[in-house]
């Protein structure tokens, strides 16, 4: 995206309910142009960031980083995929884990430094794609977390949207289900005895048994996106949520803030009846993201 375009939708949207800012998940958003003013546009209006990175901390390391982030961040999730350096590697290739480990304590430390001197507080999690590469580690990754003092870990399934995607899924089959509910009982017992240094449990999400039916693995919810969250697509598209039919159109096309103001947008009939009736929509009656994890 344009830093432009984003700078033009935090000004049309000053005063308005918007709190948080989530720039990118498609990609590593410490590699965009834009971030810097972005941070500093946060801080000026008191709107919190919150930051997905591969926690390689590029182009000017994790200090650097950390100095930048923490002050204004509400969390910075950084993406784990295994707890030895092989299956780190494996899913995130040429990721070096005691690199990334060594990442994690600097940030760490940073927000530490930042609560003691009366900062506001940033989070700190581990955001980790479940998958049959990974599921034999999740609770070491726990266990790792606690003793780096990460406070969160978020466990997401991995969305088979390729094919090739489909045998690396928890989901497939009662086997790999029932290879998901034995992890979800390591990483709870991990959470238990591992502590963190202040004495607190890392707190888990989305650790929650799937039913043995990979057709309804776990009854739908509400979906935790739509009328909650604004999505902008770098050519400034706006849509609903992150499912991959949304940026498609498959959901409607409800207009671009290239063009018009996300105020206008965010209140235009087109949308504002997806959000009543998004239920009963063919996309969302079968949407994994109603799901804990996107199960
Ligand atoms: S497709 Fe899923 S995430 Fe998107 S609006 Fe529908 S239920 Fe929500």
């Amino acid at each position: 995206m344009e830093p432009a375009l984003a700078r033009r939708v935090l000004d049309e949207r000053r005063g308005s309910a918007l709190r948080e800012v989530i720039p990118s998940t498609m990609g590593e958003p410490l590699l965009w142009a834009g971030l810097d003013g972005l941070v500093d546009l946060c801080a000026e209006r008191a709107l919190s960031l919150n930051v997905t990175t591969n926690g390689t901390f590029p182009g000017r390391g994790a200090a650097a980083w950390a100095a930048r982030l923490v002050p204004v961040a509400s969390d910075v999730k950084i993406s784990w995929n295994g707890a030895t350096p092989a299956t780190a590697a494996a899913v995130m290739p040429g990721l070096s884990l005691d690199a990334a480990v060594e990442n994690v304590r600097v940030l760490v430390a940073a927000r530490d430094t930042a609560a003691r001197a009366g900062g506001r507080h940033c989070g700190v999690s581990f955001q980790v794609t479940v998958q049959e590469a990974n599921v034999g580690e999740l609770a070491d990754i726990v266990r790792l977390a606690a003793a780096l003092g990460v406070d969160r870990v978020k466990l997401n399934h991995v969305q088979t949207r390729l094919p090739a995607l489909l045998a690396t899924s928890l989901r497939r089959s009662p086997e790999a289900i029932a290879r998901w509910n034995a992890a979800v009982d390591a990483v709870r017992a991990a959470a238990e005895t591992a502590r963190l240094p202040t004495g607190e449990r890392v707190l888990l999400q989305n650790a929650v048994e799937l039913a043995p039916d990979p057709a309804s693995p776990a009854p739908r919810g509400p979906c935790p996106f739509v009328g909650r969250e604004a999505w902008i697509h770098p050519d400034g598209r706006f849509a609903p949520c992150p499912h991959p039919a949304a940026s498609q159109g498959g959901l409607g096309d409800f207009g671009s803030v290239a063009e018009t103001p996300l105020r206008a947008l965010w209140a235009s009939d087109r949308f504002l009846a997806l959000v009543a009736g998004y239920e009963d929509h063919a996309v969302c009656r079968t949407c994994p993201l109603r799901r804990p994890g996107g199960a």
